[in-house]
């Protein structure tokens, strides 16, 4: 038996806005319930929606960002259902006319790019939320009602949990690095829901299992979990009855039990004319000039895996301290910055995943948020690639830069942490440093296969005997000048 695991995802994204998709009720977690709604979004008669521009806008970013095509004219739709959560009977959504379609995204996975395909990305109203805290009896909290969503469709390019679990990292690290959301996962702020099913070959005859879509994930896990489950669940379904398949059964919309870690069946699932969509007459369409788009365009910033690997590259980064960087675009931002104001990138680098990470841990907050700025970055880095300072005493200093407005340069000097750039004492050094150790100095001239080695004990030797203070390259230099070997 040969069978093939199909993934699709459906991505519910909460924009970041200050208020909802058509009225000024502000959008916030976690507050006291029903003190965020208005005639609008509880949908009191009489009442008319207005659309909040910034919402549409972010839209547009995120659909450019996903390479896809933005629509010139879309227009919104009412999607019909009753339920205690939605006052007005019907959710504000786009039908046939979503804002973005046929995008693509790429992820990476054991250190290859996989696409997928976006199939389309629109606009769309959060319900509210029943709340069942209280024992036989339901209530309705409408704060959550009107909050902008946006909502992305793959096509089913996914294989795996562990290609679903990746790809969901990505799009959530792009969507909030493009200040789409804030993609808080705690506050429901991204949610997925993967279609999925198998296509099994047996004896020459093609099955297609039944799609479920498992409903309302909010964390990573949890749906790497739930299609873990899922397509085990359907090849054993199907192995003990051949007529468990999409063509005898349909689809199916399932829940995710947590506890239990096992998906639970809850209804066969709705096709579009149930919903019977038809346009809000409230509403005017949307119009998106070139003009506009490429207004948004412009203003769209390296995409993420564009600049890991460029940090990568310029700077010197392995994988992780790069994927580390870019994970805050403020913090990866300020190391551009610094290199921009003269910093040596690779040194500014080692400086920002060593000690001005260890900065932001113990002060718990990023590396941006340290708030020192990228000449002073730049400078301190500068100082090193130089030679006047080492690089444990770039560390010390970096702790001095917080306290005091002086130049990085100013307090290496003032604290004795500059490097002996003294040429003569150096030499001095050196030559001691070689008549002790005649050996080495023998293995050199030999040029014996180990004489690289001899080098760098002779250069550490005149490092103990300066207590640390010689400026390594002098140091070397001087080495290598008295050990001719200059040429070559
Ligand atoms: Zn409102
Ligand atoms: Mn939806």
């Amino acid at each position: 038996m040969q069978y093939k695991s199909l993934i699709g995802m459906e991505i519910h994204v909460q924009l970041l806005t200050r208020t909802k998709l058509f009225c000024g009720c502000e959008v916030q977690f976690g507050t006291e319930p029903n003190t965020r709604v208005c005639p609008v979004c509880v949908g009191l008669p009489g009442s008319l929606p207005a659309i909040n521009l910034h919402a549409v806008e972010l839209a547009i970013r995120a659909g450019l960002a996903l390479q896809c095509t933005i629509a010139g004219f879309t227009k919104w739709d009412r999607k019909s259902y009753y339920y205690p959560d939605l006052p007005k009977n019907y959710q504000i959504s786009q039908y046939d006319l979503p804002i973005a379609s046929q995008g693509i995204l790429e992820y990476e996975l054991h250190g290859e790019r996989r696409p997928v395909r976006i199939r389309r990305a629109h606009l769309e109203e959060d319900a509210g939320k029943n709340l069942h805290d209280s024992p036989g009896m339901t209530q309705v909290d409408l704060n959550r009602t009107g909050t902008p969503l946006l909502e992305i469709v793959t096509e089913p390019d996914l294989h795996s949990a562990e290609e679903a679990f990746a790809f969901a990292n990505e799009l959530h690290r792009l969507l909030v690095y493009l200040g789409v959301t804030e993609g808080v996962m705690k506050k429901a702020q991204m949610r997925f829901e993967p279609n999925v099913n198998v296509i099994i070959t047996h004896e020459g005859v093609e099955y297609a299992t039944p799609i479920c879509e498992v409903k309302n994930l909010n964390s990573f896990k949890a749906l790497r979990s739930a299609v873990d489950f899922e397509l085990q669940r359907q090849l054993a379904e199907w192995q003990r009855d051949h007529d468990y398949t999409l063509a005898s059964c349909g689809k199916e919309n399932r829940g995710w039990d947590d506890d239990r870690q096992e998906t639970v069946y809850q209804r066969g699932k709705e096709e579009a004319h149930d919903y019977r969509y038809f346009p809000d007459p409230d509403l005017i369409p949307i119009v998106v000039d070139d003009a506009w788009q490429e207004c948004v365009r412009k203003a769209l910033p390296e995409m993420p895996l564009a600049r890991r690997n460029r940090f990568m590259q310029d700077y010197g980064l392995g994988l992780k301290e790069a994927t580390l960087l870019i994970e805050d675009r403020p913090t990866a931002d300020l190391l551009d910055a610094a290199v921009k104001a003269g910093g040596p990138g690779n040194i500014l680098a080692k400086h920002f995943i060593s000690f001005w990470q260890q900065h932001a841990n113990s002060r718990e907050c990023t590396i941006a948020q340290l708030g020192v700025t990228a000449p002073r970055l730049a400078e301190l880095a500068n100082l090193q690639q130089l030679g006047r300072i080492s690089s444990s005493a770039a560390a010390t200093l970096s702790e001095a830069l917080f306290s005091s407005d002086q130049s990085p340069a100013e307090i290496a000097r003032q604290r004795g942490l500059e490097q002996v750039q003294d040429r003569g004492a150096i030499e001095r050094l050196v030559d001691d440093a070689l008549a002790d150790n005649p050996q080495a100095v023998e293995l050199i001239r030999l040029r014996d296969k180990k004489w690289e080695k001899s080098l760098g004990f002779l250069q550490g030797q005149v490092m103990q005997k300066s207590k640390g203070s010689a400026s390594p390259i002098l140091v070397r230099e001087i080495l290598m000048q008295k050990l001719d070997l200059n040429q070559g």
